[in-house]
């Protein structure tokens, strides 16, 4: 059996719907279908879910949302027109205004957009509709997986095919939402408490690449993934699947498999727990982020003084700033934090390690990017660094710091924000390149 995901740009108009179905279809293994509200399509430039926080955000001043609750009738309406479906959608729209209109919370009006969504597609296909009101429970705002998986085998043991709304569940009776893309964290907690073989999570893209196409010219996709790997390459910003969905599979060993609505017969990735299988260029993906400072502290002996980087990373958490990487030599440290944090703050940081800490000399550098070359491969692959580091020294880019994970997946490479496309590419060709 598998639960499959289809997300909003699969939903955003009856051209989709029906390659959705062909795909169902194809299957009779596609029995637990999860869905996004749609998305933006070929005559529409909205995601029904942006529209329908609009309304919300009108309607709380008490302003006319009627223009912007418009176009999502016009959405819905127009695939319900367009397949002929039997669902009465007008009474669906209407019951929704009135809610939004009398008040309703913002979790309950964004979720509308997934709920509208799959009782359309139910119709379409003819499985059961199943609300997630009754499957996703939230505690304190934050996934109740026990209990949730229970609900689900329990409620779902009753249905053989159904299709159910992503994105939201209930605490104490009221709708609540995961955060934005949360309808892939639905479709993995459907898939871990159903035991399925495999998530299929259809999107736009067919999986991963390499490396991201607006830097690398057509960039080579991802066969397979493991879960580690793709959490220190979603860190950095890859950001095809939501990344609390893997939570719930990797202990379970059920594989993700990211695939093309457009394009199904493609492979796309297959992400799993654990993987024999080699790959040949050996990293499996390359990714960055940009915009991080550097602060450099200097001090003699500092390695002797037991209490001392206990002290400088309080200065950070009690400035509420997450450090994302130390590296240090014996009587120097450099902590790198993102801009976002530390701009505010600088001075007030600067001035804190300073007193605090005692310092001989501080300095900070703006401009640095991170690299992170990830790839199960490397583990006891000798001279990986080594063909990484010379493919940037070929390339003039000039590293400011390198630090590898214990566990031998990842090498992280700080180096100036200028740099950073050419230093992406630079090693993409390298284990990548036509040789
Ligand atoms: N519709 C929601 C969003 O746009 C959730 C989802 O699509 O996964 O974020």
């Amino acid at each position: 059996m598998k639960v499959v995901k289809f997300g909003g740009s699969s939903l955003a108009d009856s051209t989709q719907l029906k390659k959705v179905k062909d795909i169902i279809f194809a299957d009779s293994d596609r029995k637990y279908i999860v869905v996004s509200a749609p998305g933006k399509g070929v005559n529409n430039n909205h995601k029904v879910t942006d529209l329908l926080a609009m309304c919300h955000q009108l309607s709380d001043h008490d302003l006319n949302f009627n223009e912007v609750y418009r176009i999502i009738e016009d959405i819905y309406k127009n695939i319900v027109d367009d397949l002929g479906l039997a669902i009465d959608i007008d009474a669906i729209l209407a019951e929704v205004k009135e809610e939004i209109t009398n008040g309703a919370s913002y979790d309950f009006v964004v979720s509308r957009g997934e709920y509208m969504s799959a009782r359309v597609l139910a119709s379409f296909i003819g499985y059961d509709f199943v609300d997630a009101k009754d499957l996703i429970t939230f505690n304190d705002g934050i996934l109740d997986l026990e209990r949730s998986q229970a609900d689900i085998k329990d409620i779902l043991a009753k249905h053989d095919r159904a299709v159910i709304p992503g994105f939201y569940g209930q605490e104490n009776g009221e709708i609540m939402t995961f955060s934005r893309g949360g309808s892939d964290v639905t479709g993995s907690v459907i898939a871990s408490a159903v035991d399925c073989k495999m998530y299929e999570n259809f999107t736009d893209v067919s999986g991963f690449l390499v490396a991201d196409p607006r830097i690398v010219k057509n960039p080579k996709p991802i066969g397979t993934i493991t879960y580690k790997e793709l959490r220190e390459l979603s860190y950095m910003g890859a950001n095809v699947l939501h990344e609390e969905a893997i939570f719930p599979l990797r202990d379970k060993n059920i594989p993700i498999n990211i695939k093309n609505t457009n394009k199904p017969d493609k492979p796309g990735t297959l992400i799993v727990s654990n993987c024999d299988v080699k790959n040949k260029n050996i990293l499996t993906g390359i990714t960055g982020k940009r915009d991080f400072t550097s602060i450099t502290l200097e001090k003699v002996n500092m390695n002797s003084e037991k209490d001392f980087f206990r002290k400088l990373t309080t200065v950070f958490e009690s400035n509420d700033i997450s450090i994302e990487h130390m590296p240090s030599g014996i009587d120097t440290v450099s902590v790198l934090v993102a801009d976002s944090y530390i701009t505010p703050k600088l001075n007030k940081v600067l001035e804190e390690l300073q007193i605090y800490l005692d310092i001989d000399s501080l300095s900070w550098e703006r401009d640095i990017s991170l690299i992170a070359v990830v790839g199960r491969g490397m583990i006891n692959e000798k001279g990986v660094s080594a063909r990484t580091f010379t493919a940037l020294a070929k390339e003039g880019v000039n590293i400011k710091m390198i630090s590898q994970g214990s566990s031998e997946l990842n090498i992280i490479i700080g180096i100036e924000t200028q740099d950073f496309e050419r230093a992406i590419r630079s090693i993409y060709d390298e284990f990548y390149g036509e040789k």
